[in-house]
């Protein structure tokens, strides 16, 4: 290696270095519907349009230092005080401040796996050591292994509920006793990204009262369909959220995007109605892949998880049919909600990638 002035590199830290990258669904330019990132099927409205236009007209000046307006907005509904709130650019860059501040070098997050692409690369950003443990066999969280992997060195737990991409649920009985469990000085973060698309019968911001260590992170790229303007808001203690915005750059919530999402926070009912939507294909989606005989787990989100072993080869055929979805190769395929066109593109493309295999597999059984 020659390390003279001119051909020494500046490198990373290792454990950057390492991180897996980023990627978006392949076939994104040539099909019809795009199933692939869970956003919403449905445009901005009209009054969330115009709010982030008429804010493109002070773009000249900065943005408040934490998102106020959206702060206020939230804390009024959702009945909390506004030092209890906090919001930014999408919920993924709260995650990363909630690991950068509480994690760290020399620390363990333990989280489920499969869960969320982003988590592993989170959590090595910010130096800390991922431990995962596995979901059962119903794909849903294994709360009391969880708990078990917790050492010394845990910093904080993600919990993603509903889990993507298998959109299994934790029953509220089941995390009460997990949270019970969890050792006080242990950052639980519960991902709520989907919880709209799930019945609620409890609300987890309650749990804030009585377990000072857990965080609620939500989104606006989902449910509301802000996925694009890049907002999420998280709900946890004011001393926490003191120590979130001592460490996160200021500013962090553009104006365009806080005006957007202060009025798609105007309009719950048109977003209860975008979600209702939602909720009666998947169970339109979810039963014609059920009657396939594909094991579909109910789903409280707004995807359904297809198990495939070969999921690179289903989601080939979904593409050829004019649907872009996320395949996770030898474990499944995820298909975001849409519309029924996207629904019965995707059992098209299930019924020619059942007919192919068993064509095949008679085939290899006259060899
Ligand atoms: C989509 C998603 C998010 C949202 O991230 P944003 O940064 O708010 O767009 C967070 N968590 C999970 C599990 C998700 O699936």
């Amino acid at each position: 290696m020659d390390d003279s002035p001119t051909h020494a590199r500046p490198a990373p830290r290792a454990e950057i270095e390492a991180l897996p990258r980023y990627s978006r669904a392949s076939g994104l330019d040539k099909v019809t519907w795009v199933a692939s990132s869970n956003e919403s099927p449905v445009a901005p409205s009209p009054a969330v349009q115009n709010a982030m236009a008429a804010a493109a007209a002070s773009l000249n000046r900065y943005p408040s230092l934490f998102g106020d307006q959206l702060v206020a907005a939230i804390a009024e509904r959702l009945k909390v005080p506004p030092d209890q709130v906090m919001v930014g650019a999408g919920s993924l860059s709260l995650l990363q401040h909630m690991l950068v501040a509480y994690a760290g070098s020399g620390t363990e997050v333990v989280h489920a796996w499969r869960s969320y692409e982003a988590y592993p690369i989170l959590v090595g950003v910010a130096g800390s050591a991922g431990l995962r443990v596995g979901l059962d066999a119903e794909l849903r969280h294994q709360l009391d292994a969880m708990v078990g992997a917790i050492t010394d060195r845990t910093k904080v737990v993600i919990i993603c509920n509903p889990n993507n991409p298998t959109g299994t649920m934790i029953r509220h009985d089941d995390l009460m006793r997990f949270l019970g469990q969890v050792p006080g000085n242990v950052l639980v973060v519960l991902d709520e990204a989907y919880r709209e698309y799930t019945a609620q019968e409890h609300d987890e911001v309650a749990l804030l009262a009585t377990f000072p260590n857990v965080v609620v992170l939500r989104t606006f790229s989902k449910a509301y369909g802000l996925a694009g303007a890049r907002v999420g808001y998280l709900l946890a203690a004011p001393e926490i959220i003191g120590n979130l915005r001592a460490s996160a750059p200021p500013f962090g919530l553009s104006s365009v995007a806080e005006a957007g999402a202060v009025a798609a926070w105007g309009e719950q009912d048109l977003m209860k109605a975008n979600v209702a939507a939602v909720v009666a294909e998947r169970a339109f989606l979810a039963a014609g892949l059920g009657s396939r005989g594909f094991r579909v787990p109910e789903s409280g989100g707004n995807f359904v998880w297809i198990e495939a072993e070969q999921a690179k080869g289903l989601e080939k055929e979904c593409i050829r049919h004019g649907v872009s979805v996320r395949a996770f190769d030898g474990e499944g395929v995820r298909v975001s909600i849409g519309s029924r066109g996207a629904s019965l593109a995707v059992l098209a493309a299930v019924d020619t990638f059942l007919k192919d295999r068993q064509i095949r597999r008679n085939d290899s059984s006259i060899i």
